[in-house]
């Protein structure tokens, strides 16, 4: 296995000071916008819409793993207020994730709320294994966008080693075509691929991509998982994964990605359906055009998925705060963003939250 590429944490703005709320911010609330001190400006929101899951991934939740209190989450009501406020500070793209968002109880409400919202972009990652076609067309006519699906697995045997769940790779695949012909455009599948558990599956992924015509992004097992068992021999990198791909199907670069994709993309140079993407955050780490900020199912917000810090937002909008009030203390959260993850320095800790926890 190829080590993970060194990586320094970029140093965008030294004149800026993470530690300074007051160099920036002021001039960003005039502007409605959001800034970090690393002069990146912050157009993408992971929203947590739950914290729970029908599904126990080995790589991210553990079976004894508790959710909040019902209280601790925000309600609908509060998403919808905070969803304003950021489309205010000029958020652009939103994606609705978990925990499993499909296991949201006001899931149709909140689609149909933020569909109404000026968005450009809405999108949903989903394990796929709650869907039918009347919520589907549904959320389509409401202004949900764009789906993701996870599916680690073509073997039915593992998908149960994997996810922990009764969920067969077939009905994810059913799933899939179901979104498909309800309307969705073409699906995007995530696959985290760790080493000893499915990594030699990476080329019948990719044959996948080509048969039902989707966009397979291969993801690197980050260091998020609840019972902290990550480590690097764990980590298939995308210099492997690619060549494993590369053994069986000749690719070339897709000059259609987006400037702030968090992948790398390709499609067959044969002209086949389908394409491919790797998400390389350990070996390929892009915070340097990171444009995103989290927030967790109970109103925190995670400037980074590694972030240490979180800021509390769900006690202001509990609170007599209103909306400007609220949007000026987020502007001041973002200031605070870091400028990378720093995985690959020898004193980075992973952070108490797991993946699911945050939204991933
Ligand atoms: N439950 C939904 C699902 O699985 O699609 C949405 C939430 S899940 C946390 C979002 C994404 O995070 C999934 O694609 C999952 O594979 C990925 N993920 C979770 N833990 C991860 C880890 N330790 N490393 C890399 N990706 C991870
Ligand atoms: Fe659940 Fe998604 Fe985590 Fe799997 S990756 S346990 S489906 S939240």
């Amino acid at each position: 296995m190829g080590m993970p590429m060194g990586f320094t944490l970029p140093v965008l703005r030294p004149d800026l000071d993470p530690l300074r709320p007051d160099q920036a911010p002021a001039r960003a609330r005039h502007e409605g916008r959001l800034i970090d001190s690393h002069g990146r400006q912050i157009r993408d929101v992971r929203l947590s819409i739950t914290d729970r899951c029908n599904f126990r991934c080995v790589y991210c939740m553990e079976p004894e793993d508790r959710f909040l209190p019902k209280m601790e989450l925000l309600d609908l009501d509060e998403y919808l207020r905070l969803v304003d406020i950021l489309v205010d500070l000029g958020i652009r793209t939103l994606r609705l994730t978990g925990g499993e968002p499909t296991l949201y109880p006001r899931l149709d409400e909140l689609i149909e709320g933020v569909g109404g919202r000026d968005l450009d972009d809405i999108a949903m990652t989903t394990n796929g294994s709650l869907l039918d076609r009347s919520r589907l067309e549904r959320w389509l006519d409401d202004g949900l966008r764009r789906l993701t699906f996870s599916l680690d697995t073509l073997r039915e045997d593992r998908m149960k080693t994997i996810t922990r769940s009764r969920t067969t790779v077939s009905h994810v695949l059913e799933s899939i075509e179901l979104a498909r012909s309800a309307g969705f455009p073409r699906p995007k599948v995530n696959a985290v691929i760790i080493r000893g558990i499915n990594d030699d599956e990476v080329g019948d992924f990719a044959e996948l991509a080509r048969i039902m015509d989707l966009d397979v992004r291969f993801i690197e097992f980050m260091p998020l998982d609840s019972n902290r068992a990550w480590n690097r021999d764990h980590v298939v990198d995308a210099d492997e994964m690619i060549a494993a791909i590369r053994a069986r199907f000749e690719l070339r670069d897709d000059p259609n990605a987006p400037a702030h994709s968090t992948s790398t993309n390709w499609t067959f140079a044969d002209g086949a359906a389908g394409r491919i993407g790797m998400i390389a955050p350990v070996s390929r780490p892009f915070c340097g055009a990171c444009n995103r900020l989290r927030v967790t199912a109970e109103g925190r917000i995670r400037p980074c998925l590694f972030s240490h810090e979180e800021w509390d937002v769900r006690s202001l909008l509990r609170g007599d705060e209103d909306d400007r009030a609220i949007g000026d203390a987020i502007v001041d959260m973002v200031w605070t963003k870091q400028a990378g993850h720093g995985i690959d320095q020898a004193d980075f800790t992973q952070p108490e939250r797991t993946m699911s926890a945050i939204g991933g």
